[in-house]
């Protein structure tokens, strides 16, 4: 398969780059906004072609992190998540006041964050999604509502396994293991009666996460309109 072109919009000026010259451009935008005696950063977080570039008030947590990636890209059925930074791992554990694992997520991230900072992150100690984190830059500025979306991929051109002209609207979660998942929708009608498990559970919304065809994830909370299939 080509590899797949991955771009997205900068909230600033609404112009299109491409994933690799997207930091460049927003750094741009950022460093122009009037100091005051608050203080943001920057962050790339990545899966593959798929990426997020959110500002963060250096007074928000991991948690509240946490929150905003599961709201986007990743809450099935409330899975326990991790981010770990030089060795050490903050671990999401509200859904087990006993669990004694790692440290609490509640920390400020002016507290932990710096300049080219790299952290790895997962979601789901099972089927794990893994996104990979990192601190683009500092800034003298606040950001109101604790995190802001600065650009995210638009719809990637993922086209159909079977017929490879139409793009892919539908996944089978098993067959996609085998490279046979990702279906318009003319090839669903022709899979659903050679394959009894898309039939019976193995159906699932191709949307614009990495977490699509996981577990029982079918699409964010927030930032919707962007969180559906590539249209040609
Ligand atoms: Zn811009
Ligand atoms: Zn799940
Ligand atoms: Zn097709
Ligand atoms: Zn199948």
């Amino acid at each position: 398969m080509e590899k797949l072109i991955s771009e997205g919009n900068c909230v600033f000026c609404q112009e299109i780059f491409k994933q690799s010259g997207m930091s460049r451009h927003l750094a741009k935008h950022l460093s122009e906004l009037p100091a005051t005696k608050y203080q943001s950063f920057h962050l790339n977080i990545s899966a593959g072609e798929m990426f997020l570039h959110v500002q963060m008030d250096g007074s928000a947590t991991l948690g509240e992190l946490d929150d905003f990636l599961r709201a986007i890209w990743l809450e099935c059925c409330g899975h326990m998540s991790s981010f770990e930074v030089k060795g050490k791992r903050y671990d999401n554990d509200w859904d087990d006041m006993d669990a004694e694992i790692g440290e609490s997520q509640t920390k400020k991230v002016s507290l932990l964050f710096k300049k080219d900072m790299v952290l790895e992150y997962q979601y789901d100690f099972g089927s794990t999604t893994h996104l990979s984190m990192k601190v683009m830059g500092e800034y003298p500025t606040a950001t109101p509502k604790g995190i802001k979306l600065l650009s995210r991929n638009n719809p990637l051109k993922i086209l159909c396994h079977v017929c490879n002209e139409k793009p892919a609207a539908i996944i089978c979660s098993v067959c996609v293991y085998e490279g046979e998942g990702m279906l318009c929708k003319t090839c669903v009608t022709k899979h659903k009666k050679t394959c009894d498990d898309f039939a019976d559970y193995a159906a699932m919304k191709l949307v614009n996460s990495p977490r699509m065809g996981t577990c029982a994830y079918e699409g964010g909370t927030i930032d919707v309109a962007r969180d559906g299939v590539w249209k040609s």
